[in-house]
This record gives structure tokens, sequence and C-alpha cells, in this order.
């Protein structure tokens, strides 16, 4: 029975996927991961596909595995017409490759707690995609990070917490609170000069991606 938690009008929607991290679990059931994913998003209406992608760093799940979990949720993204929210550390490469080979422009989303460079960024604006930024965008050595930020076009730029992680300067190391994310759209309005505008063209760039099943090329 459909909980209705997401209903249009809720304040709060959610999505479902398979982490990169708990992908080692699926493993040679690529087939069953995509079916679970799919019954939780259908259980409750859930507006996205994720946090899915390539997790290099810790390296939890085989990466063969990470890619074959991955590219089976891009593929249910894109059959329900769901955008994707993105994790990937240290597998840039890998994650254009199999958004481009299983998405083929028919799939949008965001790269969520984005630490790329402009160059990424492009990229992934260019693929269709959202960036969007967290607390470190607030770290006094996060420059080149700052210079992304400044460099997203305004309908793609996001804010996150990603809390209880990464809290914004001056609350760095302690528990991350929702309610910090202000110093995110403080500090992305400060590098991009938009102070008036940042926090409405993030809501509606939220809205535009989370709406509701938009997926298509991008407009
Ligand atoms: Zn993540």
């Amino acid at each position: 029975v459909p909980c209705g938690c997401a209903r249009p009008g809720r304040n709060i929607r959610f999505a479902t996927g398979i982490h990169p991290h708990q992908a080692g679990e699926w493993a040679g059931r690529v087939e069953e991961a995509s079916a679970a994913v799919r019954r939780a998003l259908a259980s409750c209406g859930g507006v996205a596909v994720g946090e899915i992608g390539l997790d290099y760093h810790y390296d939890f799940s085989p990466r063969d595995v990470q890619q074959a979990v991955f590219a089976a949720q891009v593929r249910l993204a894109r059959e329900l017409g769901l955008p994707v929210i993105i994790h990937t550390r240290e597998a840039t490469p890998d994650t254009f490759r199999v958004l481009r080979d299983v998405g083929a422009g028919q799939v949008r989303g965001v790269f969520h707690c984005f630490t790329g460079d402009s160059a990424m960024a492009a990229e992934a604006v260019a693929l269709g995609f959202h960036v969007s930024f967290a607390g470190i965008v607030t770290f006094p050595r996060a420059t080149s990070l700052r210079e992304a930020a400044a460099a997203v076009p305004a309908d793609r730029l996001l804010a996150e917490t990603d809390a209880p992680y990464l809290a914004p300067v001056p609350w760095r190391g302690r528990r991350n609170e929702p309610a910090f994310v202000t110093r995110v759209y403080e500090t992305l309005a400060e590098v991009r000069g938009e102070p008036a505008t940042v926090r409405a063209q993030i809501g509606a760039n939220f809205e535009a991606l989370f709406g509701g099943p938009r997926n298509g090329p991008p407009v």
C-alpha cells in the first residue's frame, strides 16, 4: 500500500537506490537488485533512483560489481523516467562512461556532494545533469570547488546538507544539521555574485529535477 509520504505538496520526498558500498551484496544478482529498487520506489512513490554510482576510494564492493549494479539502476531510471542521484568518488571516467552508455542522453540527475573541479562540473552539465554542493564548499582550502560552484549554470545548481556529515564552517567537524545548509547557500551566493536569487533558483531547480517523472534529453 503506498504510504503517501511523497505525495505532491508534502515536504519530504525520497529516493531509493543501492549505494556502491552495498553493491557487493548483489554480486551475480543484478536483475534482482534492479527489481528490488523498482519495488521500493513503487511502494512509496519515490521521486529518484539514488544514491547510486561508484566509489573507488573505499572500494567496499568489487569495482566490476559496482559498475554492473550502477548500470542496472541507470537502466531502471531510464525506463521509469526518474532522475538519478549520483555518488562518485575517485571514479570519474567510469561514472561518465556508464551514464553515457546506459543513460544514452535519456537520464537526468544530480552529482550529489560534488567535490570535482570546473572541468568535471562542465562535463556533468553537458550531460544534462545538475551539480549539488555541500558544506565542503565553505572550507577555506576548497578553492577549486568554489570555482566550479561559480561556473555551474544557474539552472543546474543545487545545495544539500549530507547531514550528519560535512558540516559547513563554522560548525566543521561537528554533527551536521539540515539547518546548517544556509551557510552553503550563503557561500554559493557569494562566489556567484547572486545574493538575491540563489535560494529561489535552487528551489526552482529542485522542483524541475525532482518534481515528477520528466526525464528526457536536456532542453
Ligand atoms: Zn554519497
